[in-house]
Protein backbone atom coordinates (compact mmCIF):
# COMPACT_ATOMS: atom_id res chain seq x y z
CA UNK A 1 0.00 0.00 0.00
CA UNK A 2 1.30 3.51 -1.07
CA UNK A 3 1.36 6.38 0.66
CA UNK A 4 0.84 9.71 -0.77
CA UNK A 5 0.81 13.09 1.33
CA UNK A 6 0.15 15.97 -0.96
CA UNK A 7 0.18 19.81 0.09
CA UNK A 8 -0.08 19.10 3.29
CA UNK A 9 0.20 21.70 5.87
CA UNK A 10 -0.74 21.93 9.59
CA UNK A 11 -1.05 25.29 12.22
CA UNK A 12 -1.69 25.40 15.98
CA UNK A 13 -2.56 28.73 16.27
CA UNK A 14 -1.00 31.11 14.45
CA UNK A 15 2.23 28.28 14.82
CA UNK A 16 2.86 26.52 11.48
CA UNK A 17 4.00 23.47 12.18
CA UNK A 18 3.86 22.08 8.80
CA UNK A 19 3.91 24.19 5.33
CA UNK A 20 3.03 22.65 2.17
CA UNK A 21 4.71 19.20 2.52
CA UNK A 22 4.64 16.48 -0.37
CA UNK A 23 6.06 13.47 -0.44
CA UNK A 24 5.36 9.66 -1.46
CA UNK A 25 5.98 6.44 0.13
CA UNK A 26 6.08 3.55 -2.49
CA UNK A 27 3.89 0.43 -1.67
CA UNK A 28 6.15 -1.80 0.55
CA UNK A 29 8.67 0.66 1.34
CA UNK A 30 10.86 1.54 4.27
CA UNK A 31 11.31 5.59 4.92
CA UNK A 32 12.18 8.04 7.46
CA UNK A 33 11.44 11.34 8.54
CA UNK A 34 14.53 12.79 10.03
CA UNK A 35 15.06 15.84 11.82
CA UNK A 36 15.96 17.95 14.24
CA UNK A 37 13.39 18.21 17.29
CA UNK A 38 10.38 20.52 16.53
CA UNK A 39 10.42 20.26 12.63
CA UNK A 40 7.00 18.77 12.32
CA UNK A 41 8.35 14.89 12.12
CA UNK A 42 5.09 13.61 14.60
CA UNK A 43 2.91 15.88 13.51
CA UNK A 44 3.20 14.57 9.63
CA UNK A 45 2.81 11.24 10.80
CA UNK A 46 -0.18 11.65 12.94
CA UNK A 47 -1.69 13.47 10.43
CA UNK A 48 -0.61 9.90 7.43
CA UNK A 49 -2.05 7.68 10.86
CA UNK A 50 -5.36 9.61 10.88
CA UNK A 51 -4.55 10.96 14.54
CA UNK A 52 -4.80 14.78 13.87
CA UNK A 53 -6.74 16.17 10.48
CA UNK A 54 -4.98 18.55 8.16
CA UNK A 55 -5.91 22.61 7.57
CA UNK A 56 -4.66 21.93 3.79
CA UNK A 57 -3.61 18.87 2.05
CA UNK A 58 -4.84 15.42 1.52
CA UNK A 59 -3.70 12.01 2.08
CA UNK A 60 -4.00 8.67 -0.07
CA UNK A 61 -3.25 5.58 0.65
CA UNK A 62 -2.72 3.74 -2.88
CA UNK A 63 -5.45 5.46 -4.71
CA UNK A 64 -8.25 5.88 -1.99
CA UNK A 65 -8.31 9.06 -0.01
CA UNK A 66 -7.81 9.12 3.90
CA UNK A 67 -7.76 12.48 4.86
CA UNK A 68 -11.00 12.42 7.08
CA UNK A 69 -10.87 8.76 7.67
CA UNK A 70 -10.51 7.71 11.61
CA UNK A 71 -7.34 5.02 12.71
CA UNK A 72 -9.42 2.26 12.68
CA UNK A 73 -10.75 2.99 9.04
CA UNK A 74 -7.08 3.20 7.35
CA UNK A 75 -5.96 0.02 9.37
CA UNK A 76 -2.79 1.28 10.44
CA UNK A 77 0.10 0.25 12.92
CA UNK A 78 1.73 2.23 15.64
CA UNK A 79 4.61 2.14 17.25
CA UNK A 80 5.76 4.96 19.76
CA UNK A 81 9.13 5.84 21.64
CA UNK A 82 7.15 5.26 24.77
CA UNK A 83 5.37 1.61 24.96
CA UNK A 84 1.89 2.00 25.64
CA UNK A 85 1.87 -2.09 26.48
CA UNK A 86 -0.91 -2.61 28.79
CA UNK A 87 0.93 -3.47 32.10
CA UNK A 88 -1.82 -5.55 33.77
CA UNK A 89 -1.91 -8.51 30.29
CA UNK A 90 0.72 -10.65 29.69
CA UNK A 91 3.01 -10.43 26.32
CA UNK A 92 0.82 -12.75 24.25
CA UNK A 93 -2.90 -10.97 25.51
CA UNK A 94 -0.97 -7.40 24.47
CA UNK A 95 -0.30 -9.03 21.10
CA UNK A 96 -3.69 -10.73 20.74
CA UNK A 97 -5.35 -7.29 22.11
CA UNK A 98 -5.78 -5.98 18.15
CA UNK A 99 -7.27 -9.19 17.30
CA UNK A 100 -9.56 -9.89 20.16
CA UNK A 101 -11.23 -6.57 19.55
CA UNK A 102 -11.89 -7.45 15.99
CA UNK A 103 -14.03 -10.96 17.19
CA UNK A 104 -11.14 -13.74 16.57
CA UNK A 105 -11.89 -17.35 17.31
CA UNK A 106 -9.62 -18.04 20.13
CA UNK A 107 -7.77 -21.05 17.98
CA UNK A 108 -7.21 -18.59 15.26
CA UNK A 109 -5.78 -16.05 17.72
CA UNK A 110 -3.51 -18.65 19.51
CA UNK A 111 -2.23 -19.27 15.53
CA UNK A 112 -1.42 -15.68 15.20
CA UNK A 113 -0.02 -14.38 18.24
CA UNK A 114 2.64 -17.77 18.14
CA UNK A 115 3.21 -16.34 14.62
CA UNK A 116 3.50 -12.86 15.38
CA UNK A 117 6.05 -13.81 18.81
CA UNK A 118 8.25 -15.92 16.20
CA UNK A 119 8.62 -13.21 13.69
CA UNK A 120 9.94 -10.98 16.69
CA UNK A 121 12.02 -13.57 18.34
CA UNK A 122 10.34 -13.81 22.05
CA UNK A 123 8.87 -17.50 21.39
CA UNK A 124 8.87 -18.53 25.20
CA UNK A 125 7.68 -15.06 26.83
CA UNK A 126 3.74 -15.46 26.27
CA UNK A 127 3.34 -15.57 30.06
CA UNK A 128 5.29 -12.16 31.02
CA UNK A 129 4.11 -8.77 31.86
CA UNK A 130 5.72 -5.48 30.43
CA UNK A 131 7.52 -5.67 33.91
CA UNK A 132 9.96 -8.53 33.04
CA UNK A 133 10.97 -7.85 30.03
CA UNK A 134 13.78 -5.45 28.60
CA UNK A 135 12.64 -2.43 26.94
CA UNK A 136 14.10 -3.74 23.82
CA UNK A 137 11.64 -6.63 24.14
CA UNK A 138 9.21 -4.47 25.02
CA UNK A 139 8.96 -2.45 21.99
CA UNK A 140 9.55 -5.67 20.26
CA UNK A 141 6.47 -6.63 21.79
CA UNK A 142 5.31 -3.59 20.95
CA UNK A 143 5.70 -4.19 17.37
CA UNK A 144 4.28 -7.57 17.38
CA UNK A 145 1.04 -5.68 18.42
CA UNK A 146 1.01 -2.65 15.80
CA UNK A 147 1.60 -5.79 13.54
CA UNK A 148 -1.41 -8.16 14.84
CA UNK A 149 -4.17 -7.09 12.89
CA UNK A 150 -2.18 -7.10 9.12
CA UNK A 151 -1.88 -3.17 9.15
CA UNK A 152 -1.94 -1.80 5.65
CA UNK A 153 0.80 0.86 7.19
CA UNK A 154 3.21 0.70 10.06
CA UNK A 155 4.05 3.62 11.77
CA UNK A 156 6.97 4.22 14.32
CA UNK A 157 7.74 7.30 15.93
CA UNK A 158 11.13 7.45 17.62
CA UNK A 159 10.28 3.71 18.60
CA UNK A 160 13.93 3.21 20.00
CA UNK A 161 14.44 6.88 21.47
CA UNK A 162 14.10 5.28 25.02
CA UNK A 163 17.07 2.29 24.90
CA UNK A 164 20.41 2.68 25.17
CA UNK A 165 22.80 2.71 22.02
CA UNK A 166 23.83 -0.82 21.88
CA UNK A 167 20.38 -2.26 22.25
CA UNK A 168 19.00 0.61 19.59
CA UNK A 169 21.79 -0.64 17.49
CA UNK A 170 20.79 -4.44 17.70
CA UNK A 171 17.03 -2.91 17.17
CA UNK A 172 17.37 -1.38 14.08
CA UNK A 173 19.53 -4.19 12.56
CA UNK A 174 16.19 -6.20 13.70
CA UNK A 175 13.76 -3.86 12.21
CA UNK A 176 15.43 -4.10 8.57
CA UNK A 177 15.27 -7.81 8.48
CA UNK A 178 12.07 -7.95 9.70
CA UNK A 179 11.17 -5.39 6.98
CA UNK A 180 12.45 -7.53 4.54
CA UNK A 181 10.43 -10.40 5.56
CA UNK A 182 7.15 -8.43 5.84
CA UNK A 183 7.26 -5.81 3.71
CA UNK A 184 5.00 -3.62 5.26
CA UNK A 185 5.10 0.14 4.14
CA UNK A 186 6.56 1.65 7.14
CA UNK A 187 7.30 5.27 7.81
CA UNK A 188 10.19 5.54 10.47
CA UNK A 189 10.46 9.02 12.30
CA UNK A 190 13.55 9.41 14.11
CA UNK A 191 16.02 12.59 14.88
CA UNK A 192 18.96 10.04 14.85
CA UNK A 193 20.94 10.05 11.44
CA UNK A 194 22.37 6.81 11.86
CA UNK A 195 19.35 5.16 12.82
CA UNK A 196 17.92 6.95 9.53
CA UNK A 197 20.26 5.65 7.36
CA UNK A 198 21.38 2.33 8.93
CA UNK A 199 17.26 1.74 8.58
CA UNK A 200 15.49 3.06 5.54
CA UNK A 201 16.29 3.59 2.11
CA UNK A 202 14.78 6.81 1.53
CA UNK A 203 15.44 9.13 3.63
CA UNK A 204 12.93 12.93 4.55
CA UNK A 205 15.14 15.74 6.11
CA UNK A 206 12.53 17.96 7.46
CA UNK A 207 13.37 21.42 9.19
CA UNK A 208 10.91 23.98 10.15
CA UNK A 209 7.73 22.29 8.88
CA UNK A 210 9.16 21.93 5.72
CA UNK A 211 10.67 18.78 3.63
CA UNK A 212 14.42 20.09 2.70
CA UNK A 213 15.61 17.02 0.84
CA UNK A 214 14.54 13.45 0.01
CA UNK A 215 17.31 10.78 -1.24
CA UNK A 216 19.28 7.32 -0.21
CA UNK A 217 21.45 8.12 2.70
CA UNK A 218 24.20 7.84 -0.50
CA UNK A 219 22.44 11.20 -2.61
CA UNK A 220 21.89 13.20 0.86
CA UNK A 221 25.69 13.13 1.73
CA UNK A 222 27.12 13.30 -1.70
CA UNK A 223 24.92 16.06 -2.65
CA UNK A 224 23.12 17.90 0.28
CA UNK A 225 20.44 20.43 -1.36
CA UNK A 226 20.95 23.23 1.18
CA UNK A 227 22.95 24.25 4.06
CA UNK A 228 20.91 23.01 6.46
CA UNK A 229 20.98 19.66 5.27
CA UNK A 230 24.77 19.71 4.87
CA UNK A 231 24.85 21.20 8.53
CA UNK A 232 22.59 18.52 10.13
CA UNK A 233 24.42 15.82 8.34
CA UNK A 234 27.61 17.03 9.45
CA UNK A 235 28.65 16.75 5.86
CA UNK A 236 32.21 17.02 4.76
CA UNK A 237 32.79 21.23 3.59
CA UNK A 238 35.22 20.85 0.69
CA UNK A 239 35.05 24.17 0.06
CA UNK A 240 37.21 25.28 2.88
P1 LIG B 1 9.04 16.72 15.98
O1 LIG B 1 8.31 15.42 16.06
O2 LIG B 1 9.82 16.89 14.71
O3 LIG B 1 9.88 16.99 17.19
P2 LIG B 1 6.39 17.89 16.22
O4 LIG B 1 5.65 17.51 15.00
O5 LIG B 1 6.09 17.17 17.46
O6 LIG B 1 7.96 17.90 15.91
O7 LIG B 1 6.11 19.42 16.51
C1 LIG B 1 6.35 20.44 15.54
C2 LIG B 1 6.01 21.76 16.16
O8 LIG B 1 4.61 21.85 16.35
C3 LIG B 1 6.65 21.99 17.52
O9 LIG B 1 7.08 23.32 17.60
C4 LIG B 1 5.53 21.71 18.48
O10 LIG B 1 5.68 22.45 19.65
C5 LIG B 1 4.30 22.13 17.69
N1 LIG B 1 3.13 21.36 18.08
C6 LIG B 1 2.97 20.03 17.88
N2 LIG B 1 1.76 19.62 18.32
C7 LIG B 1 1.14 20.71 18.85
C8 LIG B 1 -0.13 20.95 19.45
N3 LIG B 1 -1.02 19.98 19.63
N4 LIG B 1 -0.40 22.21 19.83
C9 LIG B 1 0.49 23.21 19.64
N5 LIG B 1 1.69 23.05 19.07
C10 LIG B 1 2.04 21.83 18.67
MG1 LIG C 1 8.39 13.90 17.53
Amino acid sequence: MSITVQNISKRFGSFTALDNVSLDVPSGGLLALLGPSGSGKTTLLRIIAGLEVPDEGIILYGDEEVTHRSVRERNVGFVFQHYALFRHMSVFENVAFALRVRGWKQERVRQRVGELLHLVRLEGYEKRRPSQLSGGQRQRVALARALAAAPRVLLLDEPFGALDAKVRQELRQWLRLLHRQIHCTTVLVTHDQEEAFEVADRVVVMNDGRIEQVGSPHELLQQPASDFVMDFLGCPDYSI
